[in-house]
């Protein structure tokens, strides 16, 4: 039997390699499948080949298309997120058309929470239904005719018309049941990564679930947090750090578990070469050991979530926040020279745009200037989601189901933080060189109120903010320069000239 896993994604896809070793432990499995991958760009397949203009999305598929069909696969393995939903849906269906005999499943968080939704759609498909290694593992085995449980747990089909929906299967008691997913094929993917340019990375996981329950999220709908021992993240790690890889560990909290996250991060400390680690992790959660570790083990970006600093909104989302320990966690990060960003979420209920400003002026009050700003995504399946009526919540029906408006954000004020997060993005591009986004507190007060400013005055001005490369009339840095009461001299640069005017 062959086993193909397709992956439109951003980097190789860990989660497909993952199911492969852990099927493989199964012997019959070893024995007689074999697997084998394709992996796509998914900023590729969005925007047409950089290597041919022509290219849209359709050609793209039907290249995936004839790429999987040149492999004669029997079982294709597809997994389904916000970002290519879309995308799969309708390769599924080429794929299907083509080859009708080969089985399609699908699995990922998009299916979790729409499988009836999907199944009314491609009712040819199987749907593995949350923590995926075990229940792909009984399907193989079924398939082979080799002995599996009589019921699948957790997965969802059509038989004679009608959906079938097997009851939740077990979970892994822990992460290190499944082998290192890139054990024999490291050079593979330091290879693969080429292909994924802006993504220089592989994905690795240590922890998964989150014992938090913020209200947008679905990590923390896992029943359980199951972690990979430091004996087995520390080896692995180290074997993809030195071939000079970037790797995203996927934890949703990395610092979660401290103790643990300092072995690991002191077994990694020294050994380093080149290579970097992301991470995301709940700011509160670092101390001063914990920074330097982290600081001296190639952790090259950390990513800490704040969302918003705003009381209600923090109680609506089910989000504990304490100034005082994240104040703390900022200033270790920024003495240990740690490259960070701050998430907001715009949209959030019981909050408002004059609240999302203050949370966006809190973190420059910290010397911060990076930070990622999202509208509320309402994911299928989250708490936000079940509490929708109560704060006449409307968004959008098709991924990435972005909040359209509620009680406290009627759409106009949605659009207005759309166009302010736009502008922070464009500013942060265009005065990157200049080191002005750093310093705005020398200009203003409020960087908030400036950065409304410029968007509005972006938008009185027709600024496409759909595609703010195109045809731009006006220069976002000249308008910061005019609000911010910038000086600057002719043929100097920003940085150098950048004097407070008057
Ligand atoms: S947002 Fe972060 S902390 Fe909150 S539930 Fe999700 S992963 Fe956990």
């Amino acid at each position: 039997m062959h086993c193909m896993f397709i992956n439109i994604g951003n980097c190789p896809s860990l989660a497909h390699r993952g199911l492969a070793a852990y099927a493989r432990l199964e012997p019959a499995i070893a024995r007689r499948v074999k697997f084998s991958y394709l992996d796509y760009n998914v900023r590729d397949a969005l925007q047409g080949s950089a290597l041919h203009a022509e290219f849209t999305p359709a050609s793209m598929l039907d290249e995936m298309l004839s790429d999987a069909r040149a492999h004669e696969p029997d079982v294709i393995g597809l997994n389904v997120y916000i970002w290519n939903v879309d995308l799969v849906y309708n390769l599924v269906e080429r794929l299907h058309a083509m080859m009708p005999a080969a089985r399609i499943v699908l699995g990922g968080r998009q299916t979790d929470h729409t499988t009836q939704d999907v199944l009314a759609r491609l009712p040819y498909v199987t749907i593995v239904r949350g923590e995926a290694e075990g229940a792909f593992r009984n399907l193989l085995l079924a398939w082979l005719d080799e002995p599996a449980p009589t019921v699948i747990g957790s997965i969802s089909y059509v038989e004679n018309g009608k959906q079938v929906h097997t009851p939740q299967g077990g979970y892994l008691e822990s992460l290190d049941e499944i082998p290192f997913a890139y054990d024999d094929c490291l050079d593979e993917i330091a290879s693969l990564v080429d292909r994924f340019p802006g993504w220089p990375r592989v994905q690795y996981e240590s922890t998964r679930g989150c014992p938090y329950k913020c209200s947008f999220c679905l990590y923390g709908k896992l029943p359980k947090v199951s972690y990979r021992s430091p004996d087995s993240v520390i080896p692995e790690l180290t074997r993809l750090l030195e071939r000079d890889l970037t790797v995203e560990i996927v934890d949703p909290v990395f610092a979660l578990h401290k103790k643990r996250t300092k072995e690991i991060l002191r077994g990694l400390a020294g050994k380093v070469s080149t290579g970097l680690m992301t991470v995301e992790t709940y700011a509160e959660l670092l101390d001063e050991e914990m920074v330097e570790l982290m600081a001296a083990s190639g952790v090259g970006h950390v990513g800490v979530g704040l969302q918003s600093v705003d009381p209600q909104a923090l109680e609506t989302m089910v989000r504990n926040f304490n100034e005082e320990k994240y104040r703390r966690s900022i200033e270790l990060m920024q003495r240990y020279d740690l490259e960070f960003y701050v998430d907001l979420i715009y949209g959030l209920p019981d909050s408002d745009y004059e609240a999302f400003k203050r949370s966006v002026d809190f973190v420059y009050s910290m010397g911060v200037s990076r930070i990622q700003m999202y509208r509320l995504l309402m994911l299928p399946g989250s708490e936000m989601t079940t509490g929708a009526s109560e704060h006449e919540m409307r968004w959008n029906a098709q991924a990435p189901y972005e909040l359209l408006a509620n009680t406290t954000w009627p759409l106009e004020h949605v659009l207005t933080a759309q166009r302010f997060a736009t502008t922070y993005q464009l500013l942060q591009r265009r005065l990157a060189a200049t080191g002005l986004m750093d310093r705005m507190l020398e200009f203003t007060t409020s960087p908030a109120g400036l950065i409304e400013r410029i968007a509005e005055r972006l938008h009185t001005c027709g600024f496409n903010f759909l595609a703010p490369a195109r045809g731009a009339k006006i220069d976002p840095l000249e308008v910061f320069c005019a609000e911010a009461g910038i000086r600057i001299a002719p043929q100097q640069s920003p940085a150098a000239q950048a004097s407070r005017a008057g």
